[in-house]
């Protein structure tokens, strides 16, 4: 699914939630000409929301399966791996309830990260749900007691609007009492509790390690039950490469049909900082054509065309320059093959083919060489 980058501001506001950094603080909003409040998006899970219900996509997609990918604006202070444009790539499974697709949805985290060789830890929490997150709000009130005056001044308001906020907290002075608060986990309800056993379960299954952390709540006001985090090693600060939850009744509080959902968003800069170095090299081009001679030159040109077309990476020197210069250029290259286009080849209709790490010469059919050349990277 792709939205649009602009967004009506009330639906972040409704969506992820006026009390969030989001929202008070990292939305670029705007009056626009007619007079209407909007943003540049600062997430994508309310505009996949706002289109599913828009579309009445549930009718054709009971269980909606999305992805999406794009950018995403906040007002931040810009450093490494922190911008204030950055692009996500976001997944969101609509209508399914079972803790079976939690564990899917990260397992698929999981193998992307790993197919992208990527090392990071997950982190998993559950946060409750609508019945019994209000008792550990409580819970939480009563045990900060007095010492909420001691908190930061961001703490303070998260405790009047979002008590769990405060284990998002990162003012060191506020740890010694943030650690002694309650956890979620001794204040869900059953329905909760199955649920997130069940999560576990599942990434037993797949053999998924996790490390379970009461302080993953996620600053955002819609999650239910399943909060997950993937970190990186080596990123410093800006660590969480990509994360995600559970929100039960986000489709509906965006004035859509009752149903659940999860999903993630990747950060895709964190990604490419995260990537072995390897993965940062440029790939050699499969072949170079050399021509030799003016006549080869247009015959040069197709045979780079029908290469292409076959889906081989293929280059060509521009501006008629001589073979031997061709030559140093096919070799600057790093191709594996150099293809020689003269007026022999022309005439039997075969191409010269030299295998720049051996230096060994042959003469193989045009109609063969694509399959040749194919057949040579597989070697
Ligand atoms: P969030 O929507 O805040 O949960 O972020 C999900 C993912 O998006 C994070 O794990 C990061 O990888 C990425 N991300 C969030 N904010 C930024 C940013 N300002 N710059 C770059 N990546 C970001």
């Amino acid at each position: 699914m792709r939205t649009p980058v602009i967004e009506r501001e009330e639906l972040f506001a409704k969506g992820t939630g006026e009390s969030t950094d989001i929202v008070q603080k990292e939305m670029y909003a705007f009056t626009d000409k007619g007079g209407e409040r909007i943003t540049l998006r600062p997430e994508a899970t309310p505009s996949m929301v706002r289109a599913f219900v828009e579309h009445a996509l549930e009718q054709d997609l009971p269980c909606a399966k999305l992805y999406s990918l794009g950018p995403m604006f906040r007002y931040e202070r810009p450093q490494k791996g922190r911008y204030r444009q950055f692009h996500q790539l976001d997944v969101e499974v609509f209508g399914i309830a079972d803790p079976a697709v939690d564990a899917e949805v990260i397992e698929m985290a999981c193998a992307l990260l790993s197919a992208l060789g990527i090392d990071a830890e997950l982190v998993i929490n559950s946060v409750g749900c609508e019945a019994c997150r209000p008792r550990f709000s409580e819970a939480l009130i009563a045990a900060l007691g007095e010492r909420v005056g001691e908190l930061c001044g961001d703490c303070q308001r998260r405790a009047t609007t979002n008590p769990l906020r405060i284990f998002d907290c990162k003012v060191p002075a506020d740890q010694p009492i943030i650690d002694g608060l309650p956890h979620s986990e001794d204040f869900l309800c059953d329905a909760c509790r199955d649920h997130f056993a069940g999560v576990k379960s599942h990434l037993d299954a797949y053999a998924i390690p996790y490390r379970l952390s009461h302080r993953l709540v996620r600053g955002l006001d819609y999650y239910t039950r399943t909060t997950f985090e993937m970190l990186g090693t080596g990123l410093g600060a800006q660590n969480a490469l990509l994360g995600g939850g559970r929100y039960d009744h986000l489709v509906k509080r965006l004035g859509g049909p009752d149903r659940p959902g999860i999903g993630f968003a990747a950060g895709l800069e964190r990604l490419v900082l995260a990537l072995p170095e390897a993965a940062g090299e440029a790939e050699a081009a499969d072949a170079f054509v050399v021509a030799l001679g003016e006549t080869a030159w247009p015959a040069a040109r197709l045979l780079t065309r029908d290469l292409r077309r076959a889906g081989l990476a293929t280059l060509i020197d521009y501006e008629g320059r001589s073979a031997k210069s061709q030559m140093k250029r096919a070799n600057r290259s790093g191709v594996r093959h150099m293809l020689i286009l003269g007026d022999d080849e022309l005439a039997s209709n075969q191409v010269t083919v030299k295998t720049m790490e051996t230096g060994h010469q042959q003469s193989v059919s045009r109609e063969a060489l694509a399959d040749h050349l194919r057949a040579a990277e597989t070697d």
